[in-house]
């Protein structure tokens, strides 16, 4: 098949409603902008506790939009409305699209979609969060590994422009086409990628971040690296990106690099240290910056 023939697949079956397991930081960004985008969404959490968790953060990230874009009051509520967070497998059995957003496990991740293959459609498509794992290794989970793709959201979803749709071994050329569409319906800009540690971004920003980290292990000050590089052009220091990301993301990251980037082994050494002793970054008040 042409690319061609495979647009007009997407106009014969679009994705309608999706389905997100996870409402975390990134679950919860997802459905923002899945929901603001008019798709319903259903997100699954792990237990009621976990849910109200997933609906006080999906209910921060609607009213900050619903500001920004100087939203009435009918249309936050409906928007709002479209985003259902549940505790259930129910409600996701005839959703289109499936984003798994959940802890950064692999067994965890494939004992997921193992559930999901039993009780969604065969056409449902699949789609993991992950950084850093492969997305392989969770589609042989399942009986529909051609239907299973990466759908690499960053950190914060509505403000980052790019996703990555990650061909795992057997994913067929309509997904890719499929996730192509659906990801530039949502306002983003689409790069397919192999399923290779870091894919393409991390691949490329890992080895500048770890630099930067074994600057810090050397005694360079980490307020004059950061000030440095945003003098060269960049929107923010290295360091502070580490924090934001949160360094035990980032040490997942470094990690599955290893194999492709030799060099990275002293900078994984550095992050875990830091991890073992709570400084993960913004998200905990603390990284290679205190946030008070
Ligand atoms: P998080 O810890 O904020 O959220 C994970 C959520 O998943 C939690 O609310 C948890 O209750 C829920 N969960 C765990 N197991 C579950 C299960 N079996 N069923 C349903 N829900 C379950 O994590 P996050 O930062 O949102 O990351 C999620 C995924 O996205 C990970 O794979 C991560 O690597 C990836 N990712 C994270 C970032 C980031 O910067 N945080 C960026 C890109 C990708």
């Amino acid at each position: 098949r042409t690319w061609t023939d495979q647009t007009s697949i997407i106009h014969e079956e679009p994705i309608r409603k999706v389905g997100i397991i996870g409402a975390g930081a990134m679950g919860a960004g997802i459905a923002q902008l899945v929901g603001y985008r008019g798709y319903d969404v259903v997100i699954k959490e792990i237990n009621e506790a976990a849910a109200e968790a997933g609906r006080t953060r999906v209910n921060d990230l609607v009213n900050q939009l619903a500001r920004h874009k100087k939203m009435n009051e009918s249309t936050r509520e409906q928007l709002l409305g479209r985003i259902r967070i549940v505790t259930e497998d129910e409600p996701l059995s005839d959703a289109d699209l499936v984003i798994e957003a959940i802890v950064e496990k692999l067994d965890v991740k494939r004992s997921v979609f193992r559930a999901l293959d039993r009780i969604t459609t065969p056409e449902t498509i699949f789609a993991s969060n992950t950084s850093s794992l492969s997305v392989t290794d969770m589609a042989t989970a399942t009986q529909r590994g051609n239907l299973v793709a990466g759908l690499h959201f960053f950190n914060p979803v509505h403000k980052m422009e790019l996703v990555e749709v990650v061909r795992a071994k057997e994913t067929n050329d309509v997904t890719i086409a499929r996730l192509v569409g659906f990801v530039r319906g949502l306002g983003k800009t689409p790069i397919v990628t192999a399923d290779t540690p870091g894919f393409l971004v991390n691949r490329v920003l890992f080895p500048y971040l770890g630099e930067a980290v074994l600057m810090v292990a050397e005694g360079h000050s980490v307020a004059n690296i950061d000030k440095e590089v945003r003098r060269f052009g960049m929107p923010m220091g290295p360091l502070e990106l580490l924090d934001q990301v949160g360094l035990d993301v980032a040490l997942h990251v470094s990690r599955s690099l290893e194999s492709v980037l030799s060099g990275l082994c002293p900078v994984v050494d550095q992050l875990a240290i830091m991890v073992e002793d709570g400084l993960i970054g913004k998200k905990a008040s603390a990284g290679f910056y205190w946030y008070l």
